[in-house]
């Protein structure tokens, strides 16, 4: 999936974060951390998105680690909830939103043929094949539904929290 479709897709994991833990966090933040969490894990693969937002991350990151291979596991979600926990001074229902944002990234893919390795270090991939990446079907119909869903929940939430 392309960088668009998992930054929606992050917006949509947070939202149904914040409607669970009903935190009064500002959104704008939340969404923030969400969709970078949602970002996150193609830092493996050169030219993504988030390569563009970390200089330096190409070079380092993404020649050296195989596409889809730990930034795309559970394992790698768990270390830098982790890590960010520790090291971070915020709220941790932001990092929550970064996780969030994370495994919506492993869920989109999961719709590719190539799928995922949830469960690494241990072997295979798993995943629905419906979706080529960056496909017509991504394009027309998985990418504009995620943004539709993602405006749509932001839009209920705001007007929940009376902006509207
Ligand atoms: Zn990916």
């Amino acid at each position: 999936m392309n960088g668009l479709t998992h930054a929606a897709g992050g917006v949509v994991a947070g939202c149904l974060l914040i409607g669970a833990t009903g935190t009064n966090e500002p959104l704008g933040w939340l969404m923030a951390a969400s969709a970078a969490g949602a970002l996150i894990p193609d830092i493996d693969t050169p030219h993504s998105r988030i390569q563009k937002y970390i200089p330096g991350a190409g070079a380092v990151v993404g020649h050296t680690l195989r596409h889809r291979g730990v930034t795309h596991s559970l394992a790698f979600t768990a270390a830098m909830y982790v890590l960010l926990t520790f090291t971070l001074p915020v709220p941790g229902v932001y990092i929550k939103a970064f996780a969030a944002g994370m495994i919506s990234h492993l869920l989109l893919d999961s719709l590719n043929p190539m799928g995922v390795p949830w469960m690494w270090p241990l072997p295979g991939r798993f995943g629905i094949p419906l979706v080529s990446s960056s496909g017509l079907l991504e394009k027309l119909v998985i990418m504009p539904g995620m943004m539709a869903a993602a405006l749509y929940m932001l839009w209920m939430m705001c007007k929940g929290r009376g902006y509207v």
